[in-house]
């Protein structure tokens, strides 16, 4: 089997292996000829931009994407003036889509200005058929267009773009595919996303993930754990375990594994100080897990645990499969056995059929829960979704009042949650230089809050324990 440190070292006469990650592997060595044909006519390392939206899963593949644009000579930028930019969508709101159109006319005049400027657009959003057909019709300057699916083959397709004139769509409908092995280039040093699964099998009507995401895929526990301990060899001592459903975890895997077992197996890998996953569906959340929790010492102390809605009816419309009565009562058992734990969530307001009461009902639950922090999501309707066509769409005045009301609660709350942690020492994993004063740093305590405190450069990546006292929470 080919590895990155092998690009030199493949024969390019020969034909493509069938086998992947040789496969991808051969490609980027062809792809690293062009860069090296563009360096010699320009005088210069072409730059490239990935951009992503959406959430932690995209960002993993965009890690992906530039681990192999890396490879493959590319010089990768913050800015979109750049050769080559790939923008990686987001398709779970319409407001996603709607920005990756406004981003790409301003593209579009670059690309005028510097013509052989190449565009990617990858993602969610790409899975879409309604979205192909607008890209073939009203922007045809976009040179390559993948899906969700076939992301592994980035550096094939890089290569066709290099070798053929106009725009290349590659869509697959669906894979039971997991490629291993290829190269990625983490954005932070000292802590990492590794995907656990592919896909979701839930079927929540109002959500698009299961249709542009496909079907669960769980990867093999001993492939995670090895890239788990590369990881901490290299430096990491945080891993975030990411899945849409990381509580369904080894189900269909060949030997079944739970997702407490297989925290159980990350536990015991040295180097790796702190373990956090997302996102647990209520439903499928086992005592097992409460107690591994419980148990561990690196498991971090934060649980996001989606509620969408506070009314039984409503969760019943959106196929969520618990009821309020029993995700209050799971709250309430993982509050009482991990009584530092913090709760976030996330909350949809104006699903269809949504009256004032149903919201009464969400703020109930969020005023006893008592979040330590939640986003709250205006109900956006996706076509193909069963949502998209039930009656009863709620006017847009009414969603604006729950919405506005279930945040203010939402604030109160997480202020008064986090007021809880005041004057005490806490372990701090310091992030980064703080965006706003140079002077002061950004960490994260082990129940996700945010703090800022005095500090230099020097102590980003390092596990320090600090006193809320000398913190502020933004
Ligand atoms: N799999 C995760 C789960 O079940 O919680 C999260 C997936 S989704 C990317 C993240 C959040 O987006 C969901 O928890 C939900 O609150 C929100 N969301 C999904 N579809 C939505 C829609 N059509 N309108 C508004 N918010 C939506
Ligand atoms: Fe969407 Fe529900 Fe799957 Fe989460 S569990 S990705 S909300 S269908």
């Amino acid at each position: 089997m080919y590895s990155e440190f092998d690009l030199d070292k493949i024969d390019l006469s020969a034909i493509p292996p069938a086998e992947e990650p040789d496969r991808q592997y051969y490609f980027m060595a062809k792809c690293r000829e062009w860069i090296r044909g563009f360096e010699e006519k320009n005088g210069r390392i072409p730059s490239c931009c990935v951009t992503t939206f959406g959430c932690q899963m995209n960002a993993r593949d965009s890690e992906k994407l530039v681990g192999i644009l890396r490879r493959v000579g590319y010089q990768v930028t913050e800015s979109e003036d750049a050769d080559f930019v790939i923008f990686n969508t987001c398709t779970v709101r319409d407001n996603a889509n709607q920005r990756v159109y406004g981003r790409l006319g301003e593209l579009k005049s670059r690309k005028k200005r510097n013509p052989d400027m190449k565009i990617a657009l990858c993602g969610c959003m790409m899975q879409e058929s309604a979205v192909i057909e607008k890209l073939r019709t009203s922007y045809r300057f976009v040179d390559l267009v993948f899906g969700t699916h076939n992301i592994f083959k980035f550096a094939e397709l890089l290569c066709r773009s290099f070798e053929e004139q106009g725009m290349i769509v590659d869509i697959w409908e669906n894979t039971d595919q997991i490629v291993e092995d290829l190269p990625v280039e983490r954005k932070y040093p000292f802590k990492s996303g590794i995907n656990i699964m592919f896909g979701c099998n839930n079927f929540c009507s109002y959500c698009i993930v299961p249709y542009v995401r496909g079907r669960e895929r769980s990867r093999e526990p001993e492939d995670i754990l090895q890239e788990i301990r590369q990881l901490a060899a290299e430096g990491v001592v945080e891993v975030m375990l990411l899945g849409q459903n990381v509580n369904s975890y080894g189900k269909n895997l060949k030997e079944p594994m739970t997702f407490a077992e297989l925290l159980r197996e990350v536990e015991k890998i040295e180097g790796v100080e702190r373990i956090r996953f997302m996102t647990s569906h209520p439903k499928d959340l086992s005592e097992e897990l409460i107690q591994v929790m419980k148990e561990s010492r690196k498991i971090c102390r934060h649980l996001h645990l989606p509620l969408q809605s506070g009314s039984t009816r409503i969760l019943e419309r959106m196929n969520r499969r618990y009821t309020k009565e029993q995700y209050l009562a799971l709250a309430e058992k993982i509050r009482r056995e991990i009584p530092d734990i913090a709760i976030t969530t996330d909350i949809i307001v104006g699903f269809p059929g949504e009256t004032m009461e149903d919201v009464e009902e969400t703020i109930d639950v969020i005023r006893r829960v008592k979040y330590d922090n939640a986003f709250t999501f205006i109900y956006s309707k996706r076509t193909g979704t069963p949502a998209a066509a039930m009656e009863n769409q709620v006017p847009e005045a009414q969603v604006r009042e729950g919405f506005d009301r279930v945040l203010k609660v939402v604030q109160d709350t997480a202020r008064e949650q986090v007021a809880r942690y005041q004057s005490q020492r806490a372990q701090v994993l310091v992030e980064e230089v703080n965006e706003h004063d140079e002077k002061l740093l950004t960490g994260r305590m082990s129940n996700n809050t945010l703090v800022h405190f005095p500090g230099t450069v020097e102590l980003v990546g390092r596990i320090l324990t600090e006193s809320r006292d000398e913190c502020q929470r933004f």
